[in-house]
């Protein structure tokens, strides 16, 4: 009888912490199972938009919108230009070296996420400007596919310099600068 009453309590006690370590083991799951499907989200959400964006100014969508880290370096791009793309993947792989945490206000991790947001907003600012012609897309496009930060009126000044020019009454590839062509006599109109 005692014996008894002694193993169902046990019984009890067994099942009741089975029972509750059941129920921490599934909040743990659900949380973790929560978080991965709000990274997948964003993931997928941010891959669109950058799809779009690539669309609007190419032509067509980009590939790198869906992989992870290209994804990244596609924010940088169309953001800013391909520097600037190469720099986030660097920032963003920062966390995984073991840099010592403490030293600093931000953890490299929370850095490299704050880098990502903000640029994620200036990237959605600037498609939209894009969309309304603020941004030309021809100018935009020249932007993004630069290493550097030289803008197009800078550029422009060189090529149209350097621009090729043909004697409208020979045909004749003229030198640069030159007022009469080289071929035939004729003068030429700058
Ligand atoms: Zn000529």
């Amino acid at each position: 009888m005692i014996s008894n009453f002694i193993n169902l309590i046990q019984n009890n006690i067994g099942y009741s912490e089975y029972g509750n370590f059941g129920d921490l083991l599934y909040i743990i799951l659900f949380i973790i199972l929560i978080a991965l499907l709000v990274i997948i989200l964003e993931f997928v959400i941010i891959g669109l938009f950058l799809n779009k964006y690539n669309k609007l100014l190419y032509g067509e969508g980009s590939i790198l919108a869906f992989i992870p880290l290209a994804q990244t370096y596609l924010l940088g791009k169309l953001a800013f230009n391909k520097l600037v793309g190469i720099i986030m993947v660097a920032i963003s792989l920062l966390p995984y070296l073991s840099i010592p945490k403490n030293d600093y206000i931000l953890s490299v991790g929370e850095f490299s996420g704050a880098a990502r947001f903000f640029i994620l907003i200036y990237a959605i600012i600037k498609y939209n400007r894009i969309k309304k012609g603020i941004i030309s897309k021809e100018e935009a496009a020249f932007q993004s596919d630069q290493y550097s930060f030289i803008t197009k009126s800078e550029t422009n000044v060189q090529t149209q310099s350097n621009k090729t020019r043909f004697c409208r009454n020979c045909g004749a590839q003229l030198i640069p600068e030159s007022s009469f062509c080289q071929n035939c006599g004729q003068s030429i109109e700058k």
